[in-house]
């Protein structure tokens, strides 16, 4: 677990975590024997699984070739190829990949680099990135002040910017009061009359996660949302950024979320499901029309990390898209999506306290109210997520905190994402332990 949560800490800190001695496919294995179901791929990352040959296969080859070349002095075949095979599988013209180690660092690659386009183009105002409360961008102090977690924030407010400016898509607790599509998306128009209050000179770029993923349990936006936020960004001369850093390489169907949507940002982070949990790697995707005044310009991007494009992480990440690929898994991924979804839902059923059910493909969220009707949240007292999860480890099933609420701190929600391998009968498997785990909350909770 790596919720930061201020309320999560101290319980964290006496929790004893069982040593893994071993992975295969959706399981994991402690030094004790105990079995897990691994239902949130770690942190959304082991998106093939774990223990797969082919990728273990891919990294012995590169290790055997050259593990390490400075990215100011050397490229690599790794690197090379991977960049080619992304531009290949994403949409429009993304054609550009800066590869660093982290998704805190492919959202800070991406602010810098929409900051440096605007500089190309002799703008030098353009240096705020607006961003969504119950965000959730990273953990270094860049990306966390682009990141409207608030639980996360609170910290480290004195050396954070003010990015989080509108309210998230969060229909199920409208701060309006309203439903879509009647609403007109009134917060997504909000960013509208937050670049008139700042003013759109001092503005580079807008950043958000195209389904919420840490900071809410996958809270996922309605059909014209990206679409009316597209329109604002782009006549306020602001680009947009789509954080894939959970929602990128196939973990919601297309290989980009941004496609559920049907729209192409300007620049787009990736992480977790890159690697896959075999090496650390992640990415910022830049358009050609964003390198162009770049390429025509100073010619390079000002960033960049020791270990950045590291061969032996590029070869793990391109093994893990011929994968994806040659087996045809993303193609699977909303099919298996809706067979998880409608179990979930028949569990609704049985327990009302599943106040809602979302997310795309293999990203599902959960959240948790006293009651269906009115949707109260437990007291924070309660700490029922952290319950939950305990419940489940104990029943072999791991799923992942997505602390909900409008505040980003209060309300309960988790994240089930297992491995895009799963099969039916995982799937199955997962459902039974999950139910278990429900029964001991609901006990827990009476
Ligand atoms: N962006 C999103 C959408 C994330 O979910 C995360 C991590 O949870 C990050 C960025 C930060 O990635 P990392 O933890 O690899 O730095």
């Amino acid at each position: 677990m790596t919720d930061t949560n201020t309320n999560l800490i101290k319980p964290m800190l006496e929790t004893i975590y069982p040593v893994i001695d071993y992975g295969k496919g959706v399981y994991l294995y402690d030094k004790s024997g105990k079995e897990y179901l691994d239902a949130s791929s770690g942190a959304i990352t082991a998106n093939i699984g774990h223990g797969v040959k082919e990728i273990i296969d891919a990294m012995n080859e590169q290790a055997k070739r050259v593990s390490f070349v400075y990215r100011s002095q050397f490229t690599s075949e790794a690197a090379e190829n991977l960049a080619k095979k992304i531009a290949e599988l994403a949409i429009g013209d993304l054609n550009w990949s800066f590869f660093v180690n982290s998704g805190s660092e492919a959202t800070e690659t991406a602010m810098k680099i929409a900051i440096q386009y605007w500089q190309e183009k002799g703008i030098f105002t353009k240096n705020k990135v607006l961003s969504r409360w119950m965000s959730y961008h990273g953990i270094t102090l860049g990306a966390l002040s682009m990141s409207g977690h608030t639980g996360r924030r609170a910290r480290f407010i004195p050396l954070l910017e003010d990015f989080p400016v509108i309210h998230p898509p969060y229909c199920y607790r409208c701060p309006y009061n309203r439903k879509a599509p009647e609403c007109g998306y009134v917060c997504a128009q909000e960013l509208d009359t937050v670049i008139k209050r700042i003013g759109a000179e001092q503005i580079a770029a807008f950043i958000a996660e195209p389904i919420i993923g840490a900071s809410g349990g996958a809270i996922t936006p309605p059909k014209d949302y990206y679409r009316v936020i597209k329109e604002i960004c782009e006549r306020n001369n602001i680009l947009f950024i789509a954080d894939e850093v959970m929602t990128g390489f196939g973990r919601t169907g297309p290989m980009l979320a941004c496609e559920h949507w049907d729209i192409e940002p300007d620049i787009v982070a990736l992480g977790k499901g890159m690697g896959a949990g075999y090496a650390p790697i992640a990415a910022a995707l830049v358009s050609d029309r964003i390198m162009e005044p770049i390429l025509t310009g100073s010619k390079i991007v000002m960033s960049g990390h020791t270990l950045s494009a590291n061969p032996q992480s590029c070869a793990v990440s391109l093994a893990v898209l011929e994968y994806l690929d040659k087996k045809k898994i993303m193609k699977e991924v909303a099919g298996k999506g809706a067979y998880l979804i409608k179990e979930l839902e028949r569990l609704q059923e049985q327990y009302p306290i599943i106040g809602d059910i979302r997310g795309k493909g293999l990203m599902i969220g959960l959240e948790f109210v006293q009651n269906q009707k009115d949707k109260t949240p437990f007291p924070r007292a309660f700490l029922l997520t952290q319950k939950l999860i305990q419940y489940a480890e104990r029943c072999g099933i791991i799923i992942y905190p997505a602390g909900a609420g409008i505040d980003g701190v209060n309300g309960d929600a988790i994240l089930i994402a297992p491995p895009l391998t799963i099969k039916t009968v995982e799937i199955d498997e997962l459902v039974k332990r999950f139910h278990q785990a429900l029964k001991m909350l609901t006990d827990y909770v009476s």
